[in-house]
């Protein structure tokens, strides 16, 4: 979401960047029970100023989705995540409806007081699709409306020591989370996914998978969105469309609420049962609030929509006398854009409506549809090339809405010139050491904003300065790289024969180099938040070594609010935290534990230790930083 915030100098953009995207797609396929993740990535213009409101967000990306639905044919099934970088401010993320197909938070920098890798995105992330894939709060750090959970305090483990203890495993980095780290569905410090989440989440997935559904085809579509508040059962209507278009389409689930089509003698044509989506993290919230979104069959002669709720009408919609018409009057047809593309269009309603403009832009000749902005009420839009899919047979369809009927404009086709490929290496990491013969699993991702997630291997070729090509696929194995310093190159090709690199560098010792025994510690730092005045729960590290050898070890460092229950051994050791925090100030205190051994390789490891003393009842850490 490109999400515009005012300033005295004009207007700054802030759009989370491909930086967050990688981060949030890498955890997700590292932390979700899933072998393949297919993503597509679109920069939506939120239509106001300032900070996007999550629950008006939600409406947006649901009319982009019904959207995307009638025009594109795309599966009701697809997941819908608004992604809003906090530059312009923090805006607390939720999910609409547990399970649903869309939900939205913010990414940063922020560390959140233990994540260290530059954006919290990827757990935050994790979290609110946790909601739309089913899963409910573990009711810990203040965590509300949640479902019950196996392990104490939020922990991914039942128990921090012994036979019993569950470590979180990175299938990707190899970092091993200890016992003491928290469930992704909880709001605590230190995240990863417990095995509870990890089950739920794929059995949703496979009960998705099964799933029937009751599909009818429409003559005529209308998009229905709004607010509604659960508690007091009333509504507010947002968006409602009558798109003229036929479209397969399934019917809403039936609840205690009706949508009614009402023609002009005032009788109800049809009733449709429904129920609006919950909305999930809404703590803080006194109300409780859901949204409406329905894309249902149109009845002809309806003048009037209707949401009722226990037979009573609580929100309606009538429609004027006419349509609104529309003309695009850019992009030019022909036209080749290499960078800015400005849209404009001319709309007029004989009613004299007020209008609002929803722009849709397609590369495919109009096969399939994604959507720039919504809701505008100014007559044109600059876009970037960066933020579009390029193509030959680009196509701009500007839908006018007069808050009930529509009228539609579509440019002549003109060309987006493509885009390379994003490539990344996912394995091995920069500077890794291996020994000649010693198998190298070499792995790497690309999206392309044409392609998408790029999936065929033979797109993938890995070279290496000293071998020259190793070979071709998202993962390859290696054996055969010669002793020496390597510079490892990843060329992805995308289908239009355009080309994106990434490299590493990785050393290959002989054979018989002595084995290579690195000082490991896990976590590589801890991050841990406490009310001022209320004791924090032990914490636990691990020593091994990558290659199983004992090692002697000695730690220094640290700070008088930090103890660790022993100064030196012989590894594999579990070493217990303890913070001391009585008499701490709220505020934030930092120290290095400094690991050093003579037997290791790498001979010193520092792990970063912060300690945030907040004030009591600020324990829910994904409340606004800004006030709302
Ligand atoms: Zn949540």
């Amino acid at each position: 979401v490109n999400s515009p915030t005012a300033s005295k100098v004009g207007s700054t953009y802030y759009k989370a960047s491909n930086f967050h995207l990688d981060k949030i797609e890498s955890w997700l396929r590292r932390a979700y029970p899933i072998s393949n993740l297919s993503v597509v990535r679109s920069t939506y213009d939120y239509p106001s100023s300032g900070l996007p409101n999550v629950n008006s967000l939600h409406l947006r990306l649901a009319l982009l989705k019904a959207y995307r639905v009638v025009f594109s044919g795309e599966s009701v099934k697809t997941i819908y995540y608004g992604l809003v970088d906090d530059g312009g401010g923090f805006m607390r993320g939720n999910a609409m409806g547990i399970p649903g197909t869309i939900a939205a938070g913010p990414t940063g920098l922020g560390t959140f007081g233990w994540d260290t890798d530059g954006s919290y995105g990827d757990w935050y992330t994790g979290h609110e699709i946790g909601h739309t894939r089913g899963r409910y709060h573990a009711e810990f750090c203040g965590a509300g409306g949640g479902k019950s959970y196996p392990y104490p305090n939020g922990r991914i483990s039942p128990s921090i020591t012994g036979n019993t203890a569950i470590y979180g495993f990175d299938i990707s980095t190899r970092a091993i989370y200890p016992p003491s780290w928290s469930d992704v569905m909880t709001y605590c410090s230190n995240q990863w996914i417990s095995d509870f989440t990890y089950e739920g989440i794929r059995s949703h997935i496979i009960s998705v998978g099964l799933l029937e559904s009751n599909r009818i085809m429409a003559e005529q579509v209308l998009l229905i969105t709004g607010l509604a508040n659960l508690d007091e059962g009333t509504a507010e209507l947002e968006d409602v469309q009558l798109l003229n278009l036929e479209a397969e389409l399934e019917m809403p689930a039936p609840g205690e609420w009706e949508i009614a089509l009402i023609n002009e003698s005032n009788a109800d044509l049809k009733v449709i049962p429904f129920n609006p989506l919950v909305l999930s993290d809404d703590e803080e919230d006194p109300a409780e609030m859901g949204i409406i979104s329905e894309i249902i069959p149109y009845q002809p002669g309806t003048i009037k929509v209707a949401i009722r709720y226990q037979g009573k009408t609580v929100a309606e919609r009538s429609a004027s006398a006419n349509a609104p018409v529309v003309e695009v009057t850019e992009p030019k047809r022909g036209g080749q854009y290499r960078a800015d593309i400005n849209i404009s269009w001319n709309g007029s309603d004989p009613d004299g409506d007020p209008l609002t403009f929803n722009i849709l832009f397609s590369n495919d000749g109009g096969k399939t549809w994604e959507v720039l902005a919504s809701g505008l009420e100014e007559e044109n839009l600059v876009v970037n090339r960066e933020d579009l899919p390029g193509g030959e047979n680009s196509l701009i369809k500007v839908i006018a809405s007069d808050g009930f009927y529509t009228g539609e404009g579509e440019s002549g086709p003109f060309t987006v010139f493509p885009h390379g490929p994003m490539a990344q290496i996912d394995n091995p990491g920069e500077g890794q050491i291996f020994h000649l013969d010693q198998n190298l699993v070499l792995q790497g991702s690309a999206y392309d904003m044409e392609d998408g997630t790029i999936e065929a291997d033979l797109a993938f070729i890995w070279t290496s300065n000293l071998d020259g090509e190793l070979g071709s696929g998202r993962n390859l194995n290696t054996t055969e790289l010669s002793e020496g310093d390597h510079q490892i190159t990843l060329s992805v090709t995308d289908s239009h024969g355009n080309k994106g690199f990434a490299m590493r560098t990785v050393k290959v010792v002989a054979a018989d180099a002595p084995k290579l025994t690195l000082l490991e510690i896990a976590p590589f730092s801890v991050g841990i938040v406490v009310e001022v005045g209320v004791p924090s729960a032990a914490h636990l590290l691990t020593v091994r070594t990558s290659s199983d050898e004992p090692v002697n070890w000695m730690v220094t460092g640290g700070a008088a609010w930090v103890s660790i229950d022993a100064a030196n051994g012989v590894s594999p050791n579990d070493l217990e935290l303890t913070f001391n925090t009585a008499g701490l100030a709220v505020g934030k205190y930092e120290t290095l534990l400094i690991f050093t051994s003579a037997d290791a390789l790498n001979g010193t490891v520092e792990v970063p230790v912060v300690l945030h003393v907040i004030p009591l009842n600020m324990r829910d850490l994904f409340l606004p930083l800004v006030g709302r």
